[in-house]
């Protein structure tokens, strides 16, 4: 039997491992936590959710509701898991991380095909197949192994991560529960402020002591992933057209349609724990403390974990990778995950799924699948391979990586007819990607 090491039990890694384990190889799967733990992490869990614990939308006619489709259909066991562990989200796929993390645990444990191994690679053998899904925060351990085939291409960028309160310190007169333009739903904890607080607020944000960053004069956002004091710095109302617009939503009695609101979300199934939605942010975290005191429900709001940053490595894959994700420079060795340049859970997921299918293809020395840019798949392979951007960043999944539709039609056919398009290109996807189990 064939034996393929994947290195990192993340959200990549753990699809990989599953996926091979489930075409008969023999995976060994190493994860250094919790003997080491990322600047992330917390748990020795696999697939450990990092920082929101929302996989967002759900509903097909998003594209991220449309990438969870693609992978439901292949037997993905990260969405099979999610949708296990879901948590009320309205139409996002939000999920209890713990629980979410111990299934994968689980069912990565229990498969006779997987051998996991505890422990942190810091020489790769490049004589044996292996996928790499180290993750985003594996900068060194990237360059210490493939400084010679990655060069400069490895690049980076910073991300950041909100904080979260525990429920009870919070005062719940102050707040009430509901989701914008959804009706009886109480997904999300809703803060009203009126106008004095709220530009005190981005007084505040704007004027907090940041907490140093190494490099700091290079550093880059994702833009997808902001943190508020960068968005407050963007213009005093951007916030309140952005993330705290107070729009959509009921008030219940007692409430005034308010200036802004802030929105928190259930950390985990008792919603003991709320974090505050779009609050990434690199305050220090005395200033993180303050700031959020000064909210009126959040007076005495006790942090149970606070935001920060993150340096993000990913290499530019159309330099260094194979459309099928191995090393130019050493076909047996391929890359999974968001270190590949993709951006997001589901889109490293999709990232391990790939690395997987086009490991089987490699080892049975098949001609590497071609993902069609009609799929969510395709089309972040797509952009990965054949994007002729600079500067190129790591992208989320949108309609707009796919094959345009060209007939003039208003915006909603069009994505009604992606949508169908997609899903026929999935099927046939799909007989392909299954051919054998
Ligand atoms: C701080 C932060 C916040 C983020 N927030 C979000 C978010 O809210 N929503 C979102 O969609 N995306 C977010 N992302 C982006 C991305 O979706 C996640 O990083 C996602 O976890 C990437 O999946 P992955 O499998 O590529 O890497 P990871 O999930 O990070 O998995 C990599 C694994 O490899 C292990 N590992 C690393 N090096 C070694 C080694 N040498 N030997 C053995 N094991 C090793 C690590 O311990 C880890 O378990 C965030 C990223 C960061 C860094």
């Amino acid at each position: 039997m064939n034996e393929i090491s994947v290195v990192g039990g993340g959200l990549a890694g753990s699809e990989a491992a599953y996926q091979l384990a489930k075409r008969g190889y023999r995976v060994k799967l190493y994860e250094q936590r919790p003997e080491k733990m990322t600047e992330a992490h917390e748990t020795g869990l696999f697939g450990e959710l990092v920082c929101s614990n929302s996989l967002k939308s759900m509903e097909i006619n998003n594209a991220h509701g449309l990438i969870k489709y693609e992978l439901y259909q292949y037997g993905s066991l990260i969405i099979k898991e999610a949708y296990e562990s879901r948590l009320k989200g309205g139409k996002a796929l939000v999920v209890d991380r713990s629980a979410f993390a111990k299934k994968i645990t689980e069912e990565l444990e229990k498969n006779s095909n997987i051998e996991i191994i505890r422990e942190e690679v810091i020489n790769i053998d490049r004589g044996k197949p292996t996928i790499i899904a180290t993750g985003p925060l594996s900068g060194k351990f990237l360059s210490n192994n493939f400084k010679d085939v990655i060069g400069n291409n490895n690049m980076y960028f910073y991300d950041a991560i909100s904080p979260v309160i525990i429920a009870e310190s919070i005062d719940f007169n102050k707040a009430f529960w509901g989701s914008r333009y959804i009706e009886n739903d109480d997904a999300y904890l809703n803060i009203p402020l009126n106008r004095k607080e709220y530009y005190n607020l981005v007084e505040m944000i704007k004027n907090a002591k940041k907490a140093h960053v190494h490099d700091f004069d290079k550093e880059l956002f994702f833009e997808g992933c902001l943190p508020v004091e960068e968005i407050a710095r963007r213009g005093d109302n951007t916030l309140r057209f952005g993330l705290m617009k107070p729009v959509g939503m009921d008030y219940p009695d007692g409430f005034e349609k308010p200036y802004a609101i802030i929105q928190l979300r259930r950390e985990d199934e008792e919603g003991k724990l709320l974090n505050i939605v779009g609050f990434q942010t690199r305050m220090t975290y005395a200033e993180q403390k303050r700031i959020i005191r000064s909210i009126p429900a959040l007076k005495n709001a006790e942090i149970a974990r606070y935001g920060s940053m993150h340096r993000n490595a990913y290499i530019i894959a159309k330099e260094v990778l194979n459309y099928n994700l191995s090393l130019k420079k050493n076909p047996d060795i391929f890359f999974a995950g968001q270190i590949t340049g993709v951006e997001g859970y589901i889109e490293s997921t999709m990232s391990g799924f790939i690395a997987a299918v086009q490991m089987d293809r490699h080892i049975r020395r098949e001609a590497p699948l071609e993902f069609s840019k009609n799929t969510p798949s395709g089309a972040l392979l797509h952009y990965l391979f054949f994007n002729v951007a600079k500067n190129v960043q790591p992208m989320n999944i949108n309609f707009g990586l796919f094959s345009p539709i060209e007939e003039k039609l208003r915006k909603k056919e069009k994505r009604e007819k992606m949508v169908e398009r997609a899903k026929r290109w999935i099927e046939i996807q799909k007989e392909e990607i299954l051919r054998d189990m």
